[in-house]
């Protein structure tokens, strides 16, 4: 009976060791591993022109404490103090640190206030003139000037962005759709100034960005909706091309119409509205002036795309922007009709999917939204969810998201992977798999267990004596 004894004992065990091979290195994973893997690349450096023209600034971080590097090596850290930095000869700086470090040198230096959600830095051209910016901020001298880089966290970029598109009183629904146009543009537009050594300027050549005193609490509700989400372009999957203008004159005209080129699916000419209606950009123009909305659709009527010919330039009433992707008042009219954001983005870029991401890394964790990419528009009427990208992919990854596992093998789009990213992405993708090995191993090792056990079992009821024959039985 005590050998059989002491195999039960061992298969218990066994069980157990088991239980906590698969069970923690999963967990290790999905919380640690992938969580450095998802913060690891949410910073926009986006270029303050505006301020990069004057060769004496003062900072003032609005945060406890701060820490100061220059180049790669921490040269400050402690309490918040006033810094003052000069541009002087052969691109060299003279930075003062309140009023007690003072020195000189060249390359670039990064403020960077303690992490806190309320952190910012003041920026101080004179007594009456400042700037203020959430993020890092790094400085460095070029012929006698200083130039400014804003590292920012792109949902923090956008919440300057977005109100300077659309105004903050247009319907929350409009204001997430343009928050979705805004970030898709930030995303795609990722290496638009590559060679200068940052991602975006902070003019409307990128977007108008201009920090702090821009926000506003109602578009800011519109960036925390629609957080991280993006629109991707049907055939490529990569960022679509999300262009808007502020009011189309009721007809929408395609890329070709406005811009030569070759076609592009999701940016067709077609009716700003519903048939026998008038269009969206009436109603939404209507909405900006406070004036009556009678005669409005509602959102129980349904949504259709009726293309016009390629080159097609109808309007109903003068039109303002180029007339091409999303129409703003047309926007502003829909989210008055109680369309939603998905519904609005699917009306004026028919074809795109939506999906969330994790900047520059998207590819290999963006899930994609079920609820928009749909035929059927049943859930399109939900308001986008607010659940963030990180327990999204966390709970994906926990309940082992085939989405998951084939993204980060099969990551495309090298363009917009910083390389950091890429090995990241590789070394999470190394990770899966051994640890799918590892399952796969240990399922074999179960199985031969449980043969193992049925043999004993068996010779149990053979009632067997218990030999030094039989215990060699047993062993094997
Ligand atoms: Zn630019
Ligand atoms: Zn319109």
């Amino acid at each position: 009976m005590k050998p059989l004894q002491n195999t039960f004992n061992k298969y218990l065990f066994f069980l157990f060791s088991l239980a906590t091979f698969i069970f923690l290195p999963a967990k290790l994973f999905a919380d640690t591993d992938l969580r450095d893997f998802l913060n690891s690349d949410k910073f926009l450096d986006i270029a303050l022109t505006k301020v990069s023209k004057y060769n004496q600034l003062f900072f003032i971080p609005a945060s406890e404490t701060m820490t100061i590097e220059a180049g790669n090596r921490q040269i400050y850290s402690g309490k918040t103090q006033k810094i003052t930095i000069q541009a002087i000869k052969g691109n060299q700086m003279k930075l003062q640190i309140g009023s007690e470090k003072s020195l000189q040198l060249g390359g670039s230096v990064k403020i960077i206030p303690s992490a806190d959600t309320t952190s910012y830095i003041q920026i101080k051209l004179s007594q009456r003139t400042s700037f203020s910016f959430r993020g890092n901020i790094t400085v460095f001298s070029k012929n006698s000037t200083l130039k400014i880089i804003n590292s920012v966290f792109i949902e923090d970029y956008l919440k300057s962005v977005v109100p300077s598109e659309i105004p903050p009183s247009a319907p929350l629904q409009a204001i997430e759709a343009q928050t979705v146009a805004a970030r898709t543009y930030a995303i795609r537009n990722f290496n638009q100034h590559k060679k200068d050594n940052y991602n975006l300027c902070d003019s409307v050549h990128c977007q108008a960005y201009t920090g702090i005193a821009k926000e506003d609490s109602r578009t800011t509700k519109g960036v925390v909706n629609s957080i991280a989400r993006i629109l991707l372009a049907p055939s490529t999957k990569e960022p679509a091309n999300t262009v808007y203008h502020s009011n189309c004159g009721g007809y929408l005209i395609s890329s070709q119409a406005a811009w030569g080129g070759k076609a592009v699916s999701y940016l067709v000419g077609h009716y700003d509205g519903i048939k026998g209606y008038k269009p969206f950009c009436y109603f939404g123009n209507r909405y900006f002036k406070k004036q009556s909305l009678s005669g409005m659709p509602d959102k129980k009527q349904k949504l259709v795309v009726g293309v016009t010919p390629p080159y097609a330039k109808q309007k109903l009433f003068p039109s303002s922007g180029h007339r091409v992707g999303m129409c703003q008042d047309g926007a502003t009219g829909m989210a008055a009709c109680g369309y939603s954001c998905t519904q609005i983005l699917k009306f004026y870029y028919p074809g795109t999917q939506l999906v969330k991401l994790n900047y520059g890394l998207s590819d290999s964790i963006r899930l994609i939204d079920d609820s928009y990419n749909k035929p059927k528009g049943t859930i399109a009427d939900k308001p986008s969810a607010t659940k963030d990208p990180l327990s999204a992919i966390t709970d994906a990854l926990k309940t082992k998201d085939p989405r998951i596992l084939t993204t980060v093998s099969q990551t495309k789009q090298p363009e917009i992977l910083t390389k950091s990213g890429k090995d990241m992405i590789k070394e999470a993708a190394e990770r899966i798999k051994k640890q799918q090995e590892r399952e796969k191993e240990a399922e074999k090792a179960k199985l031969k267990n449980k043969v193992e056990e049925i043999k004993t079992e068996t010779l149990k009821k053979i009632k067997l004596p218990v030999t030094p024959a039989t215990k060699k039985v047993i062993k094997k």
